[in-house]
Parts: structure tokens; sequence; C-alpha cells
């Protein structure tokens, strides 16, 4: 270990900041478009502001984005607040809303004009596309640029007062068209767009392009580090024009990381809106999905993902991560956390012909062996068992410790077992395993020191509950990647598999959404929120799980490069 904890890029931007009394305080912000759920990648952003501002001392407000009337919808912004609050980040009293400074946009614009720096024009957006010139290529002056002040201050007035349609007059911004960067050759940051707002309804038809007004809204709240991901790179540049020329006491500071990409998994918001719209998953919370809202359907924790977040680290080159690191952080988080039950699957029934008939025994079990602190329970046993339909084989393959005829095993917390045979339907499918029990044998433990390779799980038939089940796999047919040539997704046909014939014990009764649970050597379960909602308190009431995660994996933890 190196005795100074290593810093992550931003953190020693920050820290020289301070250092050098650019700023005394941090403000970060976390500022989404309001135009679709958030997904996995939003929450790296999302848990970095905010973990930013907790390690500084400082603050975190949550803005919405929302300059652009078209794409916006408010049915989002409820989700989007519910996913940032799930995930642990307090923006305190300090939600805002982009649109509600679209007077101080106004006025900053005017602000520009009557300094000399920006112009009203004429030309088209074709024609704009035109005189921008090419990365080789500098741009042309636009003929519109030498209109006096006073007659832009008027035609930028005319525009607000809806004198003109569509795309008739823009306002551009006075920085030179020759530069190499193409961003600041005469920029547009207002435009013509008789449409109705969410918030601001049909107050303007003029608005603010995202390069004006997001410096902007960063500097009215007082944003010190204004983190964004690097597409944004090469518009910081007129980032820093902007808060410049506005002359902000001290201006906010732009910082480009690397987004978080999940390799195979569909993270873009216009992807998943695809599979919703087109119904191929159950909407954004999909379990299959990884929006925030079907993470934490699925079962993930808060917990989890910030881990998850820590693990991925921060930085400035692009790269992809295994979704087995997220599943290895969701088993971590759990192991201690949840009870280990017991659930029957795949059933098959197991027959104790030597057990009294109508006896029920109730047997302690520890509900999870490396966590004392969740106690234990009481499991009834009986002379009917389901089992897993796989862990009995009438032909056995080698290395099979499993039931098979002749062959003992231990029913978990409860007896060892011998199989005698099983009884099969016309189809030559098992119907019923059965076996004789070893009185001497309660509690698993040998009699005489004779010992079982097998260790298997039941549940007595006649007490268990019946639930249902999914398991997952990823939506995405791996092997062949995530895009055919014609840009559609390679869906995998099996993502989905519901069991609808599974027996718990007892002990899951009074299981409520969300709650989790390890089902031994199946996995870890979490109740499903929405099909838990629909048939809750209703006679054919059925507990629905989705499994988060299996129990093993070929994951290991990537070593820390220094
Ligand atoms: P998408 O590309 O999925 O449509 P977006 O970037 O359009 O996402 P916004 O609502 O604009 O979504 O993003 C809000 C914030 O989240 C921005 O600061 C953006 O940079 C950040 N962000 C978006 N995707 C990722 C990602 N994959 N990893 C990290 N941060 C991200
Ligand atoms: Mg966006």
């Amino acid at each position: 270990m190196s005795e100074v904890e290593s810093r992550n890029f931003i953190e020693q931007i920050i820290d020289k900041d301070l250092a050098e009394g650019v700023y005394d305080t941090v403000h970060t912000r976390f500022p989404p478009e309001p135009n679709g759920y958030l997904h996995i990648g939003h929450a790296k952003s999302i848990l970095l502001n905010y973990g930013l501002a907790q390690e500084y001392g400082g603050k975190f407000n949550m803005r919405f984005d929302d300059t652009n009337p078209t794409k916006e919808k408010e049915e989002f912004v409820e989700s989007i607040k519910e996913d940032i609050a799930w995930l642990g980040a307090d923006w305190e009293d300090r939600l805002f809303f982009a649109s509600n400074y679209f007077d101080e946009m106004y006025e900053a614009a005017v602000k520009l004009i009557q300094k000399g720096k920006a112009y009203v024009s004429d030309l088209s957006a074709e024609e704009i596309r035109e005189y921008r010139g090419t990365l080789t290529e500098a741009g042309k002056e636009d003929p519109f640029a030498k209109r006096s002040i006073e007659e832009n201050l008027k035609l930028f007035e005319e525009m607000k007062d809806g004198r003109y349609g569509d795309g008739e007059k823009v306002l551009r911004a006075r920085i030179d068209m020759a530069s190499p960067n193409i961003n600041m050759r005469d920029p547009v940051i207002y435009r013509v767009a008789h449409m109705h707002h969410h918030n601001t309804g049909d107050k303007w038809c003029i608005y603010p392009m995202y390069d004006f007004a997001h410096p902007i809204e960063d500097a009215i709240e007082g944003i010190t580090h204004s983190i964004c991901t690097l597409e944004f790179e090469d518009h910081r540049p007129l980032y820093d024009w902007v808060v410049r020329e506005l002359e902000y006491p001290r201006p906010p500071k732009q910082i480009e990381f690397a987004k978080l990409y999940l390799t195979n998994v569909v993270t873009g918001k216009r992807y998943i809106k695809k599979l919703v719209e087109e119904g191929i998953v159950d909407g954004w919370d999909d379990p299959r999905l990884v929006s925030i809202a079907a993470l934490r359907r699925r079962g993930f924790t808060p917990e989890s993902i910030k881990k998850f977040v820590e693990l991925c680290g921060v930085s400035k080159a692009n790269s992809s991560v295994d979704y087995a690191m997220l599943e290895y952080c969701i088993r971590e988080d759990l192991k201690l956390k949840c009870p280990r039950m017991m659930a029957v699957l795949n059933p098959v029934k197991l027959i104790i012909d030597n057990y009294p008939e109508d006896q029920i025994e109730y047997l302690p079990a520890p509900n999870n062996l490396e966590n004392e602190a969740l106690g234990s329970r009481q499991i009834p046993f009986g002379k009917e068992l389901y089992i897993e339909r796989e862990d009995f084989m009438e032909e056995p393959p080698k290395k099979y410790f499993r039931l098979f005829p002749g062959n003992e095993v231990r029913l978990m917390n409860a007896y060892f077992v011998k199989c005698t045979g099983c009884v099969k339907d016309e189809n030559g499918e098992v119907t019923e395993v059965h076996c004789t029990y070893d009185a001497a044998s309660r509690g698993g433990n040998s009699p005489d020191g004779r010992k079982v390779k097998g260790t298997i799980h039941w549940v007595s038939a006649k007490e268990a509950i019946k639930a249902e089940v999914r398991l997952y796999e990823n939506i995405i047919d791996e092997e062949k990647g995530v895009y055919n040539e014609d840009g559609s997704l390679n869906l995998n046909p099996n993502s989905l598999t519901v069991l609808k014939e599974c027996y718990l014990e007892p002990s899951f009764a009074d299981a409520k959404a969300y709650d989790r649970f390890q089902f031994v050597r199946n996995g870890f379960f979490c109740v499903d929120a929405n099909a838990f909602g629909v048939s809750a308190g209703s006679p054919d009431e059925t507990l629905v799980f989705n499994r988060i995660v299996s129990l093993k994996s070929s994951f290991v933890l990537p070593k820390k490069e220094d």
C-alpha cells in the first residue's frame, strides 16, 4: 500500500483549486435531461458528483436540464427523482429546473449583444452549416455579423416577442469563424421555436442552446466543478468563453470524465426506449435492463451500485466493464445480509417411506451460518417433501453425489436419507422419488461417523408456499455481440425463464416487496414489487421472485493499477 491514498484526477484538480484559492468550497450538480429513465451510467455520474460534495464538505444540486422543449416529458421527472433518492444522493433543498433560469439567460444574451459579442443572423440552418467550414477549412464570415448593436438588440427582442417563425432568425455568439475548434465558429446560442414548454408554458418562443444555457445554469447555482462526460471536451472552450464574457465573479469549471460502459449490455437511453416501445421488455423497469429502476426491481442494493462505481474508478479514457463485476458487488453485499432459506425451483416429490404418516416435526435451522446475528428459524419436516428434480438421477454419471437408488445423502438441517427408487408416469418422467430416513441422524448429523457426499435442500410438501420465480440472462446474445449489421439488437431468446411452480418453506409467508433472500444453492432472489402489488391480498396471491444473481462466478476482482 502506498502511504498517500491515491486520488483520482478530478480530486487532484479540486485539491489544487482549493490550495490555490480558486474556490473555497466544492459545489457539484447532476443535470439529467428528463427524456428517459436513468441507467447505471447515470448512477456513476450521480455518485461521483454527490460523493465529491460529501468528501469536501460541499454541496450537491439536483437540476433538471429542461431547456429543450421538444424531447422532455414530465413523467420522467418523478422517476429520476426517485432513482437519485434511492441511490442515497441527497440534494437537500436544492432541486432546480434549468427552465426557471430563462429570464436570466435572456438577460445574459442581451448583455452579450451590448458588448458586441453576439448578433442576430438571418441565415438558415443549412447556410450556417455551409458557412461553418470544415476541420481543415476555416469558416466564412456571416453576412449579418456586421449589424449594429442597436439593430441586434431590437431584432432579438422581436424574436422574443414572436415576430419571427421557427428558423427565421438565430442569435449567434461572435467568437472566431477561423477557430480550429468548430464549436467556436460563432455558435448559435438562441433559436426561435414556437413550442409549448412543460414548465414555462407558452411564455417563450425562443430557447437557448445547450452550450450557452449550461454554463449559465452552473454559474447561477454557484457550481464550482461542472462534471460531464468526454463528448463535451471540445465544447469546453465555449463553456469558458460564456462564463468569461458574462463576467461571473467566480466562474465554474468544466471537467470531463469517461462514460461507463458495460460490455454486451444495452445502456443507451435510445436503445432501452426502443426495447420498451417495441414491447420486448416489460417497461423501463424490466429486471433485464440496467436502468436504475430495473436494477432496484431486480433486487440490487444502492450499496452494491456504490461499490461497483468505486471499483470502476474515474478515468479520462473510454473503456468497458464486465457485467460480472456488478454481479460480484451485489453478491458481496448480500452474502451476510440475507437469510439463507430453502426453496425448490423445479420440484419433484420425495417420499420417506419409513416416516410416520401424519407426523410433522420442526427442525431448527440457522438463518446465515456466516452471520449469527440473523438468528435461526424452525422448519417443518414431514413424510412428503419437494426436492429439486435435478437432485435425483436414476442412472447417475460418475461423481454424481446426490440421490440415486442405493445412495445416501443429507437433507439440509434434517436427516440422512437413502434412496430406494422412484415412480414414473407413462412418459417415463419421474413423479416420485422414494427413500428411507435414519431417525438417529436428526439435524443432519452422522449417527455413527458414516459419511455422505451430498447435501440437498428440500421443502415440506404440506406446508410449502407456492411461488413464481423468474430467472434472467442477458437480453443480448453475447456470442453474437450487441448489434446486427442493420443496427438492430441481437436478442437472446432465453433472457427470461418463468418457473410457475416453485415451493418455498413457510418462513417466506411474510415476505414483502423488495425483500431479499438467498435460496440455498440457487442464488439471491428478491420479491418482485410490481407483480406483488398487483395481486397482494387477493386469494390467489402469488409471491413472485426475481433472481438477482446466481451464487457462483468465475469473476476475479481486477488488480488496481498504480
Ligand atoms: P444517454 O447517452 O444514455 O442517452 P445522456 O448523456 O443523454 O445519456 P443526460 O440526461 O444528458 O443523459 O445525462 C445526465 C448526466 O449523466 C450527464 O452529465 C452525462 O454526462 C451523465 N452520463 C450519461 N451517461 C453516462 C454514462 N454512461 N456514464 C457516466 N455518466 C453518464
Ligand atoms: Mg443527453
